[in-house]
């Protein structure tokens, strides 16, 4: 059964529980440093407010430790959501309660109210079956639009759906799944995947499930160095996973088996420490007291030609230490070449997705998903506890009637 989404259900006048991702990075002084995610939220919040919907919206922030803190309060997101929508937004002092459920029945039409942060609570890590019932007081139906969260399963998440009279994701969640989805099924072919960033063992599932599906399979980033110490090549100092030598071995041979192009970097850019102001040195084969900090011009190039060939394409990880301008220029041209390839390209990952804003190229790629973890496991084909809970909600309600 399709995954419900605000566009199919009758939301007119609704009250609506919507849990989004207002986790945002702020400075010292709280100030918002990257309002993005809030920005992500828009569609759907205006989409409600369209519909006179009471809008009682909730989200975690940061790691509190199950209590009140005012360094991780909503409050900076609310007063940011407020001049985005250029209208009123009620920020609530708890989240749950019965003060806040007064607040969310006294909104006009098309309302908008932020609740406290949902980790004040310890009910909300531990899926607690009393602080979820709390949670759906709230509202009557349930609009899921946090991606980045989906694979959390918190009270808010996957608890909360259940208990309300009905539930749907929003357009971001819609959003990131279609494209997603668009990867993994029936792909435009060829189907080339990049993978970099830091290790072979966090990237694993992703790495076997792209395995099943494509055509090319390019690997940067310090993972490679795992790879390339499986084919016998000097790795010098370079971050290898020992334990996950033998893997990346039986990686290659499995690429070999189905036809897959596996490319690793042919040059690179060392240096002896791992510093930004460290002499660096660009060379086809690495020596001792030397390590790979990113992919050499010749891997560059010959990785943009692959990609420009892509009908989809799919990356994940950055090619080097791109946050160093010396091991950044892998990344750049990876980003160019995603950017002006002309097949469906996705970005996943949060450095990844951080790296191509910060070439200024992330509008030029068909979507750079809000969510790291979350996205990763999606292509790993784990069945999110958010899309889980939803999906068997309406499939609970369709038996009982079906969608209102
Ligand atoms: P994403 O968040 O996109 O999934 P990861 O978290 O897996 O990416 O990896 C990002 C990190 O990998 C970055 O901090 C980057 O500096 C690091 N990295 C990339 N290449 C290397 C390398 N050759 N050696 C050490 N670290 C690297
Ligand atoms: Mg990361």
């Amino acid at each position: 059964m399709a995954l419900p989404n605000v566009t199919d259900l009758d939301l007119n006048e609704a009250r609506v529980l919507l849990r989004v991702d207002f986790n945002v990075p702020v400075d010292a002084a709280g100030a918002i440093t990257d309002d993005n995610r809030i920005r992500a939220a828009l569609p759907t919040i205006r989409y409600l407010q369209e519909r006179r919907c009471k809008i009682v919206i909730c989200s975690h922030m940061g790691r509190p430790k199950d209590a009140p803190d005012p360094r991780f309060s909503l409050e900076p997101a609310a007063a940011r959501l407020a001049e985005l929508l250029d209208g009123e937004v009620v920020l609530a002092h708890d989240t749950v309660g019965e003060h806040v459920e007064q607040l969310a029945l006294d909104l006009p039409p098309g309302g908008v109210m932020v609740v406290e942060n949902l980790r004040f609570h310890p009910g909300e890590k531990s899926n607690s079956p009393e602080f979820a019932a709390a949670l759906a007081r709230l509202g009557t139906v349930f609009v899921n639009d946090a991606f980045g969260a989906m694979h959390r399963a918190d009270a808010s998440i996957a608890g909360v759906p259940a208990l309300m009279d009905r539930a749907c994701v929003g357009l971001l969640v819609k959003a990131e799944v279609e494209a997603l989805s668009k990867v993994m099924e029936q792909p435009s072919r060829p189907l080339v995947a990049i993978l970099g960033g830091a290790k072979v063992s966090d990237k694993i599932g992703v790495i076997e499930s792209l395995l099943r599906r494509c055509d090319a399979l390019l690997i940067g980033g310090a993972m490679a160095y795992t790879f390339l110490k499986a084919k016998g090549q000097p790795v010098g100092s370079s971050r290898v996973e020992e334990d996950r030598v033998l893997l990346a071995r039986r990686i290659a041979e499995r690429c070999a088996e189905r036809g897959i192009r596996l490319l690793l970097p042919v040059d690179h850019v060392v240096a002896q420490d791992l510093k930004a102001d460290a002499e660096n040195r660009i060379v086809e084969t690495i020596e001792d007291g030397w390590m790979g900090l990113d992919i050499g011009p010749a891997t560059s190039e010959a990785w943009a030609a692959e990609i420009q060939g892509a009908g989809t394409l799919f990356w994940n990880g950055p090619a080097g230490v791109f946050e160093m301008e010396a091991f950044s220029s892998g990344t750049r041209a990876v980003a160019q070449a995603v950017a002006s390839c002309p097949g469906y390209t996705v970005v996943g990952g949060g450095d990844s997705a951080a790296a191509i804003a910060a070439f200024g190229l992330a509008d030029k790629v068909d979507h750079v998903s809000t969510g790291g973890g979350a996205s990763l496991e999606f292509v790993q084909g784990v069945d999110l506890p958010g899309i889980k809970a939803i999906r068997e909600k309406g499939q609970a309600s369709s038996r009982s009637g079906g969608p209102r």
